[in-house]
């Protein structure tokens, strides 16, 4: 009886100590679906349903150049809308690891197509840094949207129940495997 009360009240404590503390603290296990389905539309408007999804074509038919090159230390990747060629142009720390320029060029088109009329009015250049300590919405809102392209939900999900290896998953979008990791969180397939 005793034990029987025990384990109730620690599945209890248990309950509250998740509700209140690890849902809390991570946005991780959300799925933003206003993010989803964005992403969604964003690839199926540039035929891009094929993996590992074809950023460079996605870029391309925005008309956004994207350029490789050795950039400010510390910085990771960039955006601008050049007025001058009435293009926009993304930029590329050349000397990161592949998947890492893979991701930031996730990011820098999220914030395309998520900004595209403020990037439009301000001239300016916007900077991602390596170390992304910002905990600001349209940063985080970027990293989700970037996210969200490189691994899109419902084939990441079909996959997921093929073969549940975050390394062959992460081989197979062509992203790291900590990047797989935090979407598989994100979408609740793993804990
Ligand atoms: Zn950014």
């Amino acid at each position: 009886m005793i034990k029987e009360m025990l384990a109730y009240l620690y599945k209890l404590w248990y309950s509250l100590f998740r509700k209140f503390f690890i849902k809390e603290g991570g946005n991780m296990s959300k799925i933003n679906y206003k993010m989803e389905e964005l992403a969604n539309d964003i690839l199926v408007k540039n035929d891009a349903f094929k993996l590992p999804v074809d950023l460079i074509s996605i870029a391309n038919n925005n008309d956004i150049d994207v350029y490789k090159q050795k950039l400010p230390d510390g910085i990771s990747g960039a955006i601008r809308y050049n007025k001058d060629i009435n293009r926009f142009q993304i930029l590329l720390e050349k000397d990161e690891s592949l998947t890492r320029q893979r991701f930031t060029l996730a990011h820098e088109l999220a914030h395309f197509f998520l900004e595209r009329e403020k990037l439009l009015m301000q001239e300016e250049v916007h900077f991602d840094t390596k170390f992304r300590r910002y905990h600001n919405d349209e940063e985080n809102e970027a990293d989700y949207l970037a996210g969200a392209l490189l691994m899109d939900k419902k084939m990441l999900s079909i996959l997921y129940r093929i073969n549940s290896s975050i390394s062959v998953l992460a081989k197979t979008f062509n992203v790291s495997e900590s990047s797989m990791t935090v979407r598989l969180m994100i979408l609740g397939l793993i804990k």
